[in-house]
């Protein structure tokens, strides 16, 4: 009877190591997929959406000039939450393009 206990405790032990495997390789790609866009975001080839956290090329895109700084938006929809968000914290900035 114990020698099923026993099959059972390391059947459970092995499917434990290979779920932790599979999990912290998924972790992993995903950091890596953040590195590479952060990354990408320091050389200044992708932004970050403000409003919606995307990232988007940083010479396309639906631009707002914030005094001498440029917020790059996925969509009018995310510029236009943006600016209401100003609006209602007291600022108003006009929409270019
Ligand atoms: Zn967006």
């Amino acid at each position: 009877m114990w020698k099923w206990l026993l099959l059972l405790a390391a059947i459970y032990v092995l499917y434990r190591l290979f779920a932790n495997d599979f999990l912290k390789k998924k972790k992993t790609d995903e950091k890596e997929k953040a590195e590479e866009m952060d990354r990408k975001a320091a050389t200044g080839e992708m932004v970050k959406d403000p409003e919606c956290g995307v990232y988007i090329c940083a010479d396309a895109g639906i631009t707002v000039r914030d005094g001498d700084k440029i917020h790059r938006f996925c969509s009018y929809d995310c510029r236009d939450k943006f600016l209401r968000r100003l609006k209602e914290g007291g600022r108003r900035l006009p929409p270019e393009i």
